[in-house]
């Protein structure tokens, strides 16, 4: 006989003795088979301790020979109610869940409650059947690509603001925009434990459309890897100031003459030159090939190829692109490009910290 203890007492209409009175809620460790594996998990069953239990069991036992093979094993002043099972199932559920690193029921139902949805919600974010994650938070297991995406979106409020724009049409709009804000906040709140990318992909968020703002393209971390990398091959000292200057250029000479910026980043007017948002971000990239120098009073930041990208991301209309800025600051110092670039139009026309917008971008000189 396992080991069982206590769990609470309870006062109900006992089905042992059909009389109401106290009853004993005890657990122990118990096992159950799922999908052909042997699990154990704690078990919470019912004990009659009225004495006279017993007999009116072996009664009732002996009518009914469905309820005798349910019982077989067992002592015969215990029982369960559904609700007592419900909870078992769950255990054998979460313990199955365990074992294969799924996400239990309490896991997800925390992270449906951290961006404040209704199970009906987050199945419609997720494009699911409306009943799915009723039916995850009780019994049924979910399989590995639904857990997934269920992991995806816990882990990264960006993953799931992307599955909210996409399904936008399954809520109703002040609803979507509540959740959108929700999703945002949670996205500041532990940003910082993304990986390089999404933080700064996390800076973006907030152009999650074509605008003046991005010279009418998104975020694109692939092309701007390549460019980094691009440059860097072909500028003998590259350090941060440089390569931010450079970048701005670039994409403002896109938008001036194909209507498009090349890595949808936004810029602001900075001390020393235009800066995309997120700049900090950009250098801790996994792609970009960065390597920090600091001496007695600063810290810089020099870049270098990497040779594992495939730069065939770029096009030829913005290697040309490229190559126009290379050359033409091919001669310029580091301080000589700065000061260059706080001569352009866009540069007088913004204040400190202010975002570049890319109809100001186009007027420049290139
Ligand atoms: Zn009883």
């Amino acid at each position: 006989m396992a080991r069982s203890s206590l769990f609470k007492t309870i006062h109900i209409e006992c089905p042992v003795c059909n009389m109401f009175h106290q009853v004993e809620e005890r657990i122990r460790m118990s096992n159950a088979t799922i999908k052909g594996e042997k699990l154990f998990y704690e078990e919470h069953y019912f004990v009659c301790t009225n004495g006279s239990g017993d007999s009116n069991a072996e009664t009732e036992k002996a009518t009914n020979s469905a309820n005798e093979k349910q019982l077989s094993g067992r002592k015969n002043h215990e029982f369960q109610t559904e609700n007592l099972n419900n909870i078992n199932l769950m255990a054998i559920g979460n313990a199955y869940r365990k074992a294969h690193s799924l996400m239990t029921t309490e896991e997800i139902v925390s992270l449906r409650e951290n961006y404040g949805l209704t199970q009906v919600e987050l199945a419609r974010l997720l494009g699911w059947g409306e009943a799915t994650i009723s039916r995850y938070e009780s019994k049924a297991i979910q399989d590995e690509a639904y857990d997934t995406m269920l992991r995806i979106i816990k882990e990264n409020p960006l993953m799931a603001v992307r599955f909210l724009d996409k399904n936008s049409d399954k809520f109703p709009e002040t609803k979507r925009m509540q959740i959108r804000t929700r999703m945002i906040e949670k996205l500041d709140s532990y940003g910082k434990e993304f990986l390089s990318r999404q933080v700064l992909e996390s800076a973006y968020v907030k152009f999650p459309v074509p605008s003046d703002f991005n010279g009418y393209r998104l975020l694109d971390i692939d092309k701007l890897e390549s460019i980094v990398s691009y440059y860097a091959e072909r500028v003998a000292e590259l350090y941060k100031v440089r390569l931010m200057n450079m970048l701005w250029y670039a994409d403002a000479l896109s938008f001036k003459t194909y209507g498009n910026s090349i890595t949808g980043m936004v810029y602001r007017h900075e001390l020393m030159g235009a800066f995309p948002i997120g700049d900090d971000s950009l250098i801790s990239l996994k792609n970009v090939n960065v390597r920090r120098e600091d001496d007695l009073e600063t810290t810089q930041y020099q870049f270098y190829p990497n040779s594992t990208l495939d730069l065939s991301v770029l096009s030829k209309n913005e290697t040309d692109i490229l190559d126009s800025v290379l050359t033409k600051f091919k001669n310029f110092s580091d301080m000589n490009l700065a000061a260059f670039i706080q001569e352009e139009t866009a540069y007088i026309q913004t204040r400190q910290h202010d975002i570049i917008p890319y109809s100001l971008a186009k007027k420049i000189h290139g």
